[in-house]
């Protein structure tokens, strides 16, 4: 396919604001792609050159591109910048100044190319990535330029989610019911340019084959939540009962001496975690295998555990062997999803937590997460109360005889977390879909309060649920106006359910924690909205924490459990 063809669809994707008209444009594209190039199509229109485990980035500045565009246009910084000014975007600059060339540039041509850029590193590196930079836009038109130009600084802004690739492509084949299959495969590997390629190469029948791969990431099978253990055992009988550690999620891939690991948005992070990597070549007796537990910072002295903040210190590029010096970390394995040539998310809890124990020799980092099977909801509350006493988070109830749900949230897994007076149980983690500018004092930052939203499976989109203006300090507002500028757009975004306007959209693309004394109805949210028009809302919502970079837009929480612990509350004894 022509690039220049691939962003005419962008073009026709940045100008809907309807969520069905994206499917139809999309699934057309799908159409007109080739085997060979259906996987870069897809990485480029979500943004990326490859799915995210891989970790590659263009490591391109404003300042590199606009020489790029000095160089490409053969005119003076000066004027690129004058025209950057002008615009406010650096992709309409590129549109501008390099009128009428050749469209001759090929999608694969200008992947390899975007690749190259990426790829180059070290010393001379900047000079070397303008001069490819330049020269690739050199051969193009004023619209592929416009792209190349926003796809280097990371700010395409198309919006093409994960689930709307998946639709996307069932409706491509005409059969919207693929759906779920190609989600299975896409569960499995999280790699959407290797489902599509083998939907264009091999039909449903290559699709049904792919299976759980040591180096592909697993997305994450994660909980529900019901507000008590008598519900507990009522949904699920007898169980196991696991203790809930407030870390940081690995899912560890090991094959032979290479060890990787990835978080639970699925970025590679095995470079923060050396000890724990050293402890799972020597003492996971399988020669390949994949498991996940929670990483956790403890005191060798007396044994206990460090609050999340402490291991949280981990997500950093420099200084981490010093930090596992200072603060070590111990490894609580709770799963096993392969080993030795056997896919173990197929098989029960009960067989995976066993196969799991046998695999791990003794040892000072690596350990089985806490676990008892019970009947009993006593038993579950006293280790409960236990539990939350030693600075865990609450427990994690396992249905014994269920598989592993790749990237489904279900009831197979059912966690128990302290609920605090006038609190909700949970915090609840949602999606910024624009802000508003705020008045008064706080109008001097920019940003005085963010419109959040929840996401919605049924239809891929986000509903609203608040206005958050507090618990953010003066310098997070700051930041905020920053990075959310950097993804304002024109319009509602075409996944967006709002009745409230914000003063400026963005792109659904951050997401960021709350809490909230509770839940109500309101005409003004549409999350969860009934024939009357009357949605949720979250009561006197404020911000925990900064944005959450280990979420995706879908990891928000979901309309479905806003509904739920809304009805919880209500059975919820406080105190
Ligand atoms: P939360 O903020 O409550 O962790 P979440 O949406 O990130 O919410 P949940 O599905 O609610 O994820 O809870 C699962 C998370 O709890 C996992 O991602 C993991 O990091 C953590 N966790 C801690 N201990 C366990 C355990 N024994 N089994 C499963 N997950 C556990």
């Amino acid at each position: 396919m022509k690039f220049a063809r691939l962003t005419g669809y962008f073009e026709e994707l940045e100008a809907t604001s309807k969520r069905l008209e994206m499917f139809e444009i999309l699934a057309r594209l799908f159409n007109e792609a080739s085997a060979k190039d259906i996987d870069k199509i897809i990485y480029l229109s979500q943004g990326q050159l490859l799915p995210p485990f891989k970790n590659i980035e263009m490591g391109m500045s404003e300042k590199l591109l606009i020489k790029a565009l000095s160089d490409a246009s053969q005119s003076p910084t000066k004027k690129v910048e004058e025209v950057f000014r002008k615009t406010g975007d650096l992709g309409e600059t590129a549109e501008e100044l390099l009128k009428n060339r050749g469209e001759g540039l090929s999608v694969g041509k200008a992947y390899d190319e975007l690749t190259d850029i990426a790829h180059t590193g070290g010393t001379g590196s900047v000079e070397k990535k303008i001069s490819l930079l330049s020269n690739l836009l050199r051969g193009t038109s004023s619209n592929e330029a416009k792209y190349i130009a926003r796809f280097v600084l990371g700010r395409l802004r198309l919006g093409v989610g994960d689930p709307t690739v998946l639709e996307a492509l069932a409706l491509s084949k005409g059969d919207r019911g693929l759906r779920q299959e190609l989600e299975r495969a896409y569960n499995l590997c999280s790699d959407l340019g290797l489902v599509a390629k083998t939907l264009l190469e091999k039909n449903m029948e290559g699709v049904r084959k792919l299976r759980i791969q040591v180096g592909y990431p697993v997305r994450m099978a994660l909980c529900e939540r019901v507000p008590s253990s008598e519900e507990i055992i009522e949904k699920m009988g007898k169980t196991a009962v696991e203790a809930k550690y407030d870390g940081l999620r690995i899912q560890i891939h090991k094959d032979g001496n290479n060890v990787d690991m990835f978080s639970r948005n699925l970025e590679r992070t095995t470079h923060m975690f050396p000890e724990i990597t050293a402890a799972v070549k020597t003492h996971i007796t399988a020669k390949k295998a994949i498991l996940e537990g929670e990483a956790l910072a403890y005191n060798e002295t007396t044994g206990e555990l460090f609050p999340f903040q402490i291991t949280m210190q981990r997500k950093r590029k420099h200084g981490i062997s010093e930090l596992a010096k200072e603060y070590p970390l111990k490894f609580f394995a709770f799963e096993l999803l392969y080993a030795d040539n056997e896919d173990y998310t197929e098989k029960s809890y009960a067989e995976r937590r066993a196969k799991l124990e046998s695999l791990i020799k003794k040892n000072p980092v690596i350990e089985p997460a806490e676990m008892f099977i019970t009947d009993n909801p006593k038993k579950i509350n006293e280790y409960f109360d236990e539990a939350i006493e030693r600075g865990l988070e609450g427990v994690v109830a396992k249905r014994l005889d269920a598989p592993y749900s790749a990237g489904a949230r279900n009831f197979n897994w059912i966690k128990l977390k302290r609920s605090y007076r006038g609190e909700l149980a949970d915090t609840i983690d949602v999606c910024i879909v624009g802000y508003f500018r705020g008045r008064g004092a706080r109008a001097k930052f920019g940003v005085g309060a963010l419109l959040g939203a929840v996401y919605d499976e049924k239809t891929d989109s986000f509903k609203t649920v608040s206005k958050v203006g507090s618990g953010f300090t003066e310098d997070e507002f700051s930041e905020l106006k920053k990075i959310l500028d950097g993804i304002a757009i024109k319009h509602k975004h075409p996944r967006v359910d709002s009745v409230i306007e914000p003063d400026v959209w963005v792109e659904p693309r951050y997401v960021v924690t709350v809490t909230a004394d509770e839940i109500t109805r309101s005409p003004l949210h549409t999350a969860g909205k009934d024939r009357e028009g009357i949605g949720y809302a979250l009561r006197f919502p404020r911000a925990v924490g900064f944005i959450r970079t280990d979420k995706k837009p879908e990891d928000a929480n979901s309309v479905k459990e806003i509904i739920e612990i809304s009805n919880q509350q209500k059975k919820v004894k406080v105190g």
